[in-house]
This record gives structure tokens, C-alpha cells and sequence, in this order.
């Protein structure tokens, strides 16, 4: 299968903290490029990986700002190398169905809307990037949030019959169906844990603590754990520790700036030693 690389643009939420970045997340294959949620401080953490009209797709995960505030600026980029004749074609932009015509009204915007070609993101939805042996797939499930809010299991290549996707990553959310189903299909799960255990939890439905986070990485399975959407008022290591004690093993912060080489096991029983 081929390899599936993962670069953090952002990592915090719902708001970023000196010199940080919300929801932000570049997903390559060889002949792919998807930007995953596209948060405060997200834009200009892209354009230092990459040129803009070679993005394949955007994907919103949710219509919460602290995943797509950028994007309004974003517009006016896509604006400007389309007015300079450099885009070649539409960008894809995968949107929840549920709130689509909010959104196009009032951040795409009818003066932009003729530069994305909108796909609209439902529970079950496959969404292609690039060729089919060497570009990626996203397939949506709903989560469990306050408004809908749609994770993905990303593959690269060819999805093979019986081995784990490369990568899962579970936009907002609190523990839901959806949230074991891709914990149990993916090698690497990328997963939000904004709060830590204790009182927020109580407090804050719709998301999950580093605990739960790392409970539901060991049940299913997960060979590997990158924490993100942290809230910027939380000690890192605190939930690194929370979530490594549930999980029984190393957990890591999704790092920013981080290139992360990501290759599912060929089997079940060989978990290690994938990471390239
Ligand atoms: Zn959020």
C-alpha cells in the first residue's frame, strides 16, 4: 500500500495560543495533496508546504470556526491565482450537507463559488483525490458532536482487503459508534482530545478527554496515537500522560510542522516497525 503522509498545520482548539494553530491538517500521497479543516493560523502554515493550486481538495470536517475560519481568506487567494491564470481547475471542497447552503452563501460566497467544485460530505461518503493506485481516499462517518461533524479513514492507493487504513482522524467528537468503527479500520488514528479527565468532561459533550482518547485507541487496536485539537490552556504532557496510561503505550502530540510517514501493517499481528 502506499505510503500516506501526514503534516500538522495546526493542533489546538477551540482557539489558538501564542504562535499556535487550530484544526489544520496536509494529507499527501504520491499523487495527491487533501487539506483536512482549515482553522485560525492554518493558511499560512500551508503555504509553507505547499503551492495552493496543487491542492487536490479541501475538506471542512464541521462549520465550527476554529476549522475553516482560514478559509475565508483562503477565497481570496484561490481568487487572485485564478484572476492570474494560474489554476488549472475547480478545487474541490468537501462540505457537511447538513448547513452546505449556510455555508456557501455566506463564507464561500457567490463571487468565489466558480473556484471550488463542492462535494457534499454525508455519513458513508467516499471522497477520491488523485488516481486510483497512487492518490487518497476519505471516507466520511458522522461523529458526535454539538452540529454534524464528520471524521474520516484515509487511505492511500488502493485500499487492500483486510489490512488497517494508514490513517484515521476523528474531526470533534465525543465517544460515538463512529469513533470505535475508525479506531478499529486505522493503523494511525489522529484524535482530538480537548479536554483532559476531571471536571470539563462533565461540561464540554462532543469532545473527548486524553483518557478517552487513549481508552479507545488500546480497545480497537490502534498502532498509533497523535493527540491534536488540545486546548491551548492544558499542559501538553499532561494529556500525553493521560492518554499514554489509558492507552498502555506511547502516545504522541501531533506536532506542528510535523511530517508524519504513515503505512499501515500488512497484519493484524505485526504492529510495530511500520512508521517509515
Ligand atoms: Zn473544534
Amino acid at each position: 500500500m502506499a505510503v500516506l503522509r501526514l503534516t500538522i498545520l495546526g493542533n489546538q482548539g477551540p482557539y489558538p495560543g501564542p504562535g499556535g494553530a487550530c484544526s489544520g491538517y496536509l494529507v499527501r500521497s504520491q499523487d495527491a495533496s487533501v487539506l483536512v479543516d482549515c482553522g485560525p493560523g492554518v493558511m499560512s502554515k500551508l503555504e509553507e508546504q505547499i503551492d495552493l493550486p496543487s491542492l487536490d481538495a479541501i475538506v471542512i470536517s464541521h462549520y465550527h470556526p476554529d476549522h475553516y475560519s482560514d478559509f475565508l481568506t483562503m477565497r481570496y487567494a484561490f481568487h487572485y491565482i485564478d484572476s492570474s491564470g494560474g489554476m488549472n481547475r475547480p478545487v474541490t471542497l468537501a462540505l457537511p450537507l447538513v448547513g452546505m447552503e449556510w455555508f456557501l452563501q455566506e463564507i464561500v460566497a457567490t463571487g468565489y463559488r466558480h473556484l471550488f467544485e463542492i462535494v457534499p460530505i454525508e455519513h458513508g461518503t467516499r471522497l477520491r483525490a488523485g488516481g486510483r493506485d497512487s492518490g487518497l481516499i476519505m471516507d466520511f462517518r458522522q461523529m458526535s458532536h454539538a452540529i454534524p461533524s464528520f471524521g474520516g479513514i484515509v487511505y492511500a492507493g488502493k485500499p487492500v482487503d483486510g489490512a488497517r487504513a494508514p490513517l484515521a482522524y476523528t474531526s470533534d467528537t465525543g465517544p460515538c459508534e463512529s469513533l470505535d468503527g475508525m479506531a478499529g479500520s486505522a493503523y494511525a488514528l489522529l484524535a482530538e482530545a480537548s479536554l483532559l479527565d476531571g471536571d470539563l468532561r462533565n461540561k464540554v459533550p462532543g469532545h473527548l478527554s486524553a483518557a478517552e482518547v487513549g481508552r479507545v485507541a488500546a480497545e480497537h487496536g490502534v498502532g498509533r496515537l497523535l493527540l491534536t485539537h488540545l486546548h491551548p490552556a492544558n499542559l501538553l504532557e499532561e494529556s500525553v500522560r493521560e492518554a499514554s496510561e489509558a492507552y498502555g503505550g506511547e502516545v504522541e502530540v501531533a506536532a506542528m510542522g510535523k511530517t508524519y510517514a504513515l503505512n499501515a501493517p500488512p497484519s493484524e499481528e505485526m504492529e510495530d516497525e511500520h512508521e517509515i
